[in-house]
């Protein structure tokens, strides 16, 4: 098994890259399945379909989306599908024929058919009853879970030697003809795969997409790699062809309706027209982002069928509108992004933007002289490409308005709460989180510029205009009207270590800043969900005067524990963490937190630096007294 690949391993591969297109070209060899890991699947899936032959006789085990739809990556999941049609046929006659149930089909005999109606019983049942053959049958499965209540109800399982997750769907033939035309699409242009790498890595990295089968908030792979084919079909000339002309292109061995749906389409891409359309991939994936960042994502419905954006007149019930509205190719009544909320659909705009922006810069297109990242390596650096953000360094933006009511915004002493705030943080950190967290040095910060002064490597990004990309540019903090000139208050200064006085006015004086040492000794970002259930499950309800972050500690606790109590010999992650106050006339006060990992940021760092912008601000809010269920 290939481990996926280390911390800053990536990015420094691609970094040796003579351009963009060759970085991205590269991107698709680093990330795909080799031949090894191919084989591997198609073992497994051998060893699955012989055990459900035993139990289902004439089922076939097919799999689906990334495993072969031309877009697989190191360790991404095995989705298959059991189909049971064939089964169901057999079951139907054998009951049927003289003698039923003893002397019917010879492999019924041994199965478990005898004791179910396959097609009279729920898909509940139907699930449980994989579920059990999985747990009982099948050699080095683990984890074995049914879903039923997805959409398209499933089987997880892990398998141990190959480290594998995989689905196992019962109902969605559709999804073997999505595949194969997601699959069709990279054949057809040989830009098609860079780019849609490209974008992947890019919205992982950006905490935007990675929902397995639409489970929260974020937006699918599918979808995902969706919203590249349709952009590809709308430039001029075109890339892709739209779902309508490929339909005209299939044969009449490819003509096939699913469900209702016509998914007919060429299944040899030799057969489609060459694109005359000549951009590079490079300047593409920056046209991808232009696009995109000026979308209006809610207000029509991105069609691949017809290879434009529909009016919303222009798609009737039972289509979902939301936030994002993207029609699958053919199930013509899915919204695909249905489960994308506002906050992820307007958070895509903005980090669009800020890649488009970054992409006109010289630090995307050429190679830097002095081994820092460029091009795709800093593309990939979650917030390296905001405004604001240094080199190698991760900022959460935590609004004051979110941590307390409007009315005590600035009444009180120490700069708008600041202090309160930067203790919380530490306890948060120390005390919630139970990562190592020691005063730093205090960082001297003048005129509201800190670290981002040597952010710039070519003069020409330096004077970009600087745009409200994600909100997380910074101005010199000027206090709202009404508010009083900040004082020392005398708070402990172990509750902020490494803390300033307050500036407030000129850019000479110094910022309000405190900092510390970070150390991550757990996984405390993994598995939460899981253990608050647990947790709660047959507890009293909190107590009103309780704790509000106890159920938070008692999660990270028990991380702690099943990882084995006893430290690692090494941390996981180490950071500097810096907090200061920005704001100006024109944006609304807050705190900037900075984390500069070392070394180079990697996907375990991000994958904790996520985790803690979406957990911090919350627990800030509840910690301080003004969450749900805190009176304001
Ligand atoms: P990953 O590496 O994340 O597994 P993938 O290419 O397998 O990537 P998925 O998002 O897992 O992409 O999608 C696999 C299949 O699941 C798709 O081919 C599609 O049939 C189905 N699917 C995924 N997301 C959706 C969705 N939002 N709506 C409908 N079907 C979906
Ligand atoms: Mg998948």
């Amino acid at each position: 098994r290939r481990e996926p690949l280390g911390a800053g391993q990536l990015e420094q591969a691609l970094c040796q890259a003579a351009d963009v297109d060759a970085q991205m070209e590269q991107l698709v060899g680093l990330l795909e399945l080799s031949e090894g890991e191919r084989r591997l699947r198609h073992l497994l899936v051998t060893l699955f379909q012989e055990v459900f032959s035993e139990f289902f006789p004439g089922c076939a085990v097919l799999p689906f989306g990334s495993s072969v739809n031309g877009f697989d990556a190191h360790g991404c999941d095995l989705d298959l599908l059991l189909d049971l049609e064939p089964t169901k046929s057999l079951q139907t006659s054998a009951r049927g024929a003289p003698g039923a149930g003893s002397s019917g089909d010879p492999g019924a005999e041994e199965s478990i058919l005898s004791d179910i109606d396959l097609a009279s019983a729920s898909p509940p049942e139907v699930l449980e009853l994989v579920a059990a053959v999985l747990r009982r049958c099948v050699p080095g499965v683990r984890r074995v879970r049914a879903v039923p209540t997805a959409r398209r109800p499933v089987v997880k399982f892990s398998h141990k030697q190959s480290g594998l997750a995989g689905d196992i769907s019962i109902d969605n033939r559709l999804a073997l003809h999505n595949t194969q035309f997601l699959r069709l699409c990279g054949e057809a242009d040989k830009r098609v795969r860079p780019l849609v790498y490209a974008v992947r890595l890019w919205a992982k990295q950006q905490g935007l997409a990675g929902n397995p089968a639409g489970g929260g908030p974020l937006l699918t792979n599918y979808a995902l790699t969706l919203l590249v084919l349709f952009f590809l079909q709308t430039r001029s000339p075109l890339v892709l062809p739209t779902v309508a002309r490929l339909r005209e292109l299939a044969g009449d061995e490819d003509r096939v309706v699913v469900a209702g749906w016509d998914c007919s389409f060429p299944r040899d891409a030799a057969l489609l027209e060459p694109s005359a359309n000549s951009e590079s991939p490079s300047s593409l994936l920056a046209e991808f982002f232009r696009v995109f960042g000026d979308f209006d994502f809610s207000g029509q419905v991105v069609s691949l069928r017809e290879g434009r954006a529909l009016p919303l007149p222009e798609v009737g019930e039972p289509f979902k509108l939301g936030s994002l509205n993207l029609q699958d190719p053919f199930e013509l009544s899915h919204n695909v992004a249905a489960n994308v909320n506002e906050k992820t659909a307007s958070r895509l705009g903005r980090c669009c933007r800020a890649a488009a922006k970054y992409c006109r810069s010289l630090q995307y297109c050429r190679k830097s002289t002095k081994g820092r990242g460029w091009g795709l390596a800093r593309l990939f650096q979650p917030g390296a490409v905001e405004p604001g953000a240094g080199a190698g360094s991760f900022l959460i933006s935590i609004p004051l308005a979110a941590t307390r009511p409007p009315e005590q915004l600035c009444e009180e002493p120490g700069g708008c709460g600041f202090k309160e705030i930067c203790a919380a943080i530490a306890f948060v950190l120390r005390d919630v989180l139970q990562c190592g967290c020691a005063p730093g040095k205090p960082q001297k910060q003048v005129g509201g510029s800190g670290a981002e002064q040597s952010l710039p490597e070519d003069p020409a990004l330096g004077e970009e205009p600087r745009g409200d990309a994600a909100g997380l540019e910074e101005e010199p903090l000027q206090p709202p009207v009404g508010s009083k000139r900040p004082q020392p208050d005398g708070t402990d200064s172990a509750a902020l270590p490494g803390a300033k006085r307050p500036r407030v006015n000129g850019p000479e004086e110094e910022e309000v800043a405190a900092s510390w040492s970070c150390a991550v000794w757990h996984r405390v970002w993994t598995g939460r969900r899981r253990l608050r259930r647990q947790l709660l499950h047959g507890a009293s309800p909190e107590e009103p005067d309780g704790d509000p972050l106890e159920l938070e500690q008692k999660v990270s606790e028990a991380i702690v524990q099943h990882e084995g109590a006893a430290r690692p010999p090494e941390p996981l992650l180490r950071f500097e963490a810096s907090a200061r106050l920005a704001g100006g006339t024109q944006r609304e006060p807050r705190v900037l937190l900075r984390l500069a990992p070392s070394p180079a940021p990697g996907p375990l760092f991000r994958d904790f630096f996520h985790f803690l912008q979406a957990f911090l601000p919350s627990a800030l809010r509840r910690h301080l007294g003004w969450g749900p269920g805190a009176a304001p």
